[in-house]
């Protein structure tokens, strides 16, 4: 098998593993990953992540021409934006995830550090991620949002819609995207509860003991 043909099956595997977990549903959804001769796998538009096939993604050369497969994903512009912006980015995973998108809602959270630190690995594999307004899907402000961040934060959530995270490579992405809905999560069931966060000391522990962007 070749490479790319055993990226498309990784592809369809981990969507369909996020799917089946709830992670996201119905069509929602999209995931692109840069291939060997520098262009993109993208999953299609209207598509489901239990059930892609792995002939039908949508395959971009490495000058953004669509060359094969079915139309992909409506909110593309926000995929290349990352890559425009992020060199180290070889995958790009955005999410309809439940708990991302209820903590986004909450009146008290900071935009430009949306999760509150509670472990380690939010700080380690996410840095910090930046709320962005709502845009209509599909907008192209959108990526121009994310283009205005040049580059310093791999994951951001789209108030009212999900979250979007770039990694060097698809599983860092799936990785990373699955700590932020993790911590979501946590930060929903202990909303109101006053929880001990970590505190600024040990912040600065984990971000240099990983070499962590922690850009303000
Ligand atoms: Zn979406």
């Amino acid at each position: 098998m070749s490479a790319e043909a055993r990226l498309r099956e990784t592809i369809c595997r981990m969507a369909a593993s996020l799917f089946d977990r709830g992670l996201t549903h119905s069509s929602s959804g999209n995931i692109s990953v840069r291939t060997e001769d520098g262009g993109l796998l993208v999953t299609p538009t209207g598509s489901s992540f239990g059930r892609l096939d792995p002939a039908r993604l949508s395959r971009f050369d490495a000058g953004g021409t669509l060359i094969e497969g079915d139309r992909p994903t409506k909110e593309m512009p926000l995929h290349q934006a990352f890559y425009e912006t992020r060199r180290s980015a070889g995958a790009v995973v955005h999410l309809h995830s439940c708990h991302s998108v209820a903590w986004s809602m909450m009146p008290d959270v900071d935009p430009d550090d949306l999760l509150p630190p509670l472990t380690a690995y939010s700080i380690m594999q996410l840095g910090r991620v930046q709320l962005l307004p709502f845009f209509v899907p599909g907008d192209p402000a959108t990526a121009d949002a994310i283009r205005g961040l040049a580059g310093k934060r791999s994951a951001v959530m789209l108030a009212h819609h999900g979250p979007v995270v770039a990694g060097r490579d698809l599983e860092a992405a799936v990785n990373a995207i699955e700590e932020l809905e993790a911590t979501a999560r946590l930060a929903m069931l202990t909303h109101g509860h006053r929880p001990r966060t970590l505190q600024p000391d040990q912040i600065r522990a984990v971000v240099t003991a990983f070499d962590v962007e922690w850009s303000a």
